[in-house]
């Protein structure tokens, strides 16, 4: 399948998610992460219309921002960030999607040059061990410790929903999310105005965007694993 092909499949798909939930497609934005293509698949994709793009390690970020240079291209970093490995990105990306923990907000706070990085804050919902993420009963006291970091906007909540077939649990992280977003929304912070959510990845984004995603992430649906052979 082409990206073009893959990328309708998918507005279709959040269009009618969209209108089940009464929300506006206009308000969901796709995020099309490349990590398991190839340069080539990248253009393909940019070509497609495709011009939010994500990476999920440092690495790879910065390799594709060498092969593809396209001023409409707004990047994304999705995953963990050592903190040793912040000062090679801080400036060249638009939005990191993953930050949790203090010392990684200091390490941005420091490195970051001029104005301010667009973070979401990654929760822990589902409380698995393995995730990375605040848990919900410590994002009060997290966010209160943030507003020292002038160069650090909270713009919105991230979490990865469990690797499973239950959709109703699904479909409760991803409502619990909303709801500490909401939460955090409501206190009005400047440094944290905290309206973005971004949630939903391939097997997932109808559930995600019912739930009120703004943001979803999706590699395999739309550029394919070409690890994989898809
Ligand atoms: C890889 C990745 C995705 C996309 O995964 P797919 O299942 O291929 O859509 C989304 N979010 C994060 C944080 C990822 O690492």
């Amino acid at each position: 399948m082409t990206v073009a092909e893959n990328f309708k499949k998918v507005n279709e798909t959040i269009q009618m998610a969209c209108e089940k939930s009464g929300r506006r497609r206009e308000d969901v934005s796709v995020i099309a992460v490349t990590k398991y293509v190839s340069d080539e698949r990248v253009r393909e994709a940019v070509e497609s219309g495709l011009f939010n793009l994500a990476e999920n390690r440092k690495e790879g970020l910065l390799e594709k921002q060498r092969a593809i240079q396209d001023h409409r291209i707004t990047w994304h970093l999705i995953g963990t960030l050592q903190t040793r490995k912040v000062k090679d990105v801080v400036d060249r990306i638009d939005y990191f999607h993953a930050l949790d923990r203090l010392k990684l907000a200091e390490e941005i706070n420091k490195r970051k040059e001029t104005g301010q990085l667009k973070c979401f804050i990654e929760m822990n919902i589902s409380g698995e061990e393995t995730k990375h993420g605040i848990k919900e009963d410590e994002l009060n006291e997290f966010i209160d410790k943030l507003e020292e970091f002038e160069h650090i906007r909270i713009v919105g909540l991230m979490t990865m929903a469990p690797n499973t077939e239950d959709r109703a649990l699904i479909r409760e992280v991803f409502r619990r999310l909303r709801y500490c977003r909401d939460k955090i929304r409501d206190r009005n912070l400047d440094y944290a105005p905290c309206t973005e959510l971004s949630m939903g990845m391939s097997h997932d984004y109808p559930i995600a965007v019912e739930e009120g995603a703004t943001f979803v992430r999706i590699g395999t649906a739309l550029v394919g694993n070409e690890l994989k052979g898809s």
